[in-house]
């Protein structure tokens, strides 16, 4: 008999929960992912999380071939496939890590169930976060819908225990046959999405990533707003897929030494904060979590929700930030709030459309953290940016890229304007007499200060109602 460790959002085998009790199960343990087909059949062929995902499962391989072992793949529904494997590997049990979002849940719970009914067991222990569920919560035991308290709390509660790695060394691995990995094109991908990885993927890939972070960490508070520069980690796919351990993540900045890593420290606990948030409240993942903002009259124009999908609103630091998503998977958060406050308080469209679209185009998309980040721009979200504060994306823009170089890294038609003229080239006093403004790039879909003032009333009405 032996012991399966289930891979899913954890794709690495050192400081990993399941597999350190796995391993102390005194069984032989085999690892086994699933290419899930309920999630893998709606996804573009040219999608890059697969990539991520392929190129992340060979490290794993590799290290297991090192180990005597092999990563056990199968493609289809993990709710049939799980318990197939585990009868043919003759398993004891099954190891994975929580998965807290509600899709996941639902799937592990039947898992669960047809293993009982095997006479097989479903462990699951926390992983991916340093504080899960209600493990923090109010005085009134309530959970926190206010992120400085939690924060607070969180900070008040994490001991080194906490922050220590678990360890994968002791244990027996099972001796398995080699069995290749199916490649992206097998599983309805294609092989050339590979390419568009800008950073490199797996265990591997992270630890390089953290690597080059580290000496930039204490800068992190003064640089992290400009996209133009290399201020943040890009480490949120690692922590998405679960090649970089939370664990480790959170001891580069703990206990904080500087501003820096004590602001970067914040943001991961921005990401724990939403996380127990989305597990408090699954509902929020398609609705308001503010009752008088559940029903906004929002005129959703779908033509402007295009303009805004293709980086053409006439806005540059708005284009500059769609067409970046767009091209890498991958969108700065200054810009993610810019972007998300555009397109809903500007151009008056519901914030569950641009939810969707950045669940379907980012490498590090994440329930918990895409629906709280939508939520907070939209204001209809906990903890959220009121209202009444709009951002005004041309201030924006001068503010974080005030030399445009970023918007004319991905708005090519805007590179012969001067700092000045390129956050809003139909203002500008003067522009380069080639450029032929409203034909090389588009006018300003709508005026932000009309848009303005349209969204307030829409918020005041909708408040007022409740
Ligand atoms: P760093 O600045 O280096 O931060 C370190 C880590 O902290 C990140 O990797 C991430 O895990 C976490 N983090 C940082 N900021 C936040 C935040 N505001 N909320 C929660 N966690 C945070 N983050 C995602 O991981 N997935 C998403 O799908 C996602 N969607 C977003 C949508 C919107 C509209 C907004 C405003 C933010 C969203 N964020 C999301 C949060 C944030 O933009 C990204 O985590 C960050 O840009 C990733 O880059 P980084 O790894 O270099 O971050």
């Amino acid at each position: 008999p032996r012991v399966l460790c289930w891979l899913r959002r954890d794709l690495r085998l050192h400081d990993h929960a399941a597999l350190h009790h796995a391993l102390k199960s005194g069984l032989p343990v085999a690892c086994v992912f699933i290419f899930d087909s309920t999630i893998l059949d709606s996804l573009p062929a040219d999608d890059v999380r697969l990539a991520f995902i392929h190129d992340s499962l060979l490290q794993v391989q590799e290290q297991l071939r090192q180990y005597g072992s092999e990563l056990i793949t199968a493609h289809g529904d993990p709710v049939q496939k799980i318990p197939e494997l585990a009868n043919r590997l003759n398993a004891k049990a099954v190891y994975a890590n929580e998965d807290y979002e509600p899709a996941a849940m639902a799937r592990d719970q039947t898992v669960s169930h047809t293993l009982s009914g095997q006479g097989m067991e479903l462990k699951l222990f926390k992983d991916q976060v340093i504080f899960a569920r209600d493990e923090i919560l109010t005085q009134q035991r309530q959970p926190y819908t206010v992120f400085t308290p939690y924060k607070r709390n969180w900070l008040a509660r994490i001991q080194s225990e906490d922050a220590q790695a678990y360890d994968c060394s002791q244990g027996e691995w099972a001796a398995l046959p080699e069995q290749a990995l199916p490649d992206l094109e097998e599983l309805g991908f294609q092989e050339k999405s590979r390419a568009k990885l800008l950073s490199p993927a797996g265990w591997q890939g992270a630890q390089t990533l953290l690597e080059q972070f580290e000496p930039r960490i204490h800068a992190y508070h003064e640089r992290r707003d400009f996209p133009a520069k290399r201020g943040v980690s890009y480490l949120a796919p690692h922590l998405r897929f679960g090649t970089l351990s939370i664990r480790q993540a959170v001891s580069l900045a703990w206990p904080s030494d500087s501003n820096g890593a004590a602001t970067w420290l914040s943001e991961l606990i921005w990401r724990e904060f939403y996380q127990q948030f989305l597990w408090h409240h699954p509902e929020t993942a398609t609705e308001s979590f503010k009752p008088a903002y559940k029903d906004l009259p929002f005129p959703n124009r779908e033509d402007w929700f295009q303009v805004w999908k293709d980086g053409q609103t006439g806005y540059p630091i708005v284009d500059a930030a769609m067409r970046q998503l767009n091209q890498s998977g991958y969108m700065h958060n200054r810009l993610r709030m810019i972007s998300a406050s555009f397109l809903v308080k500007d151009l008056l469209i519901d914030w569950r459309w641009g939810e969707q679209y950045f669940a379907q185009k980012l490498l590090d998309y994440d329930m918990a953290s895409n629906v709280g980040g939508w939520q907070w721009a939209a204001s209809t979200g906990c903890d959220a940016q009121p209202y009444f504060r709009i951002f005004n994306p041309i201030t924006q823009s001068r503010k974080f890229d005030p030399d445009g170089q970023f918007i004319r890294r991905y708005v090519p038609e805007l590179a012969s304007l001067d700092k000045q003229a390129i956050h809003a080239p139909w203002q500008a006093k003067q522009l380069p007499i080639e450029f032929r403004s409203g034909k090389d790039y588009p006018a300003p879909i709508v005026d932000h200060d009309t848009q303005r003032h349209l969204a307030l009333a829409l918020f005041k009405q909708a408040g007022e109602q409740e």
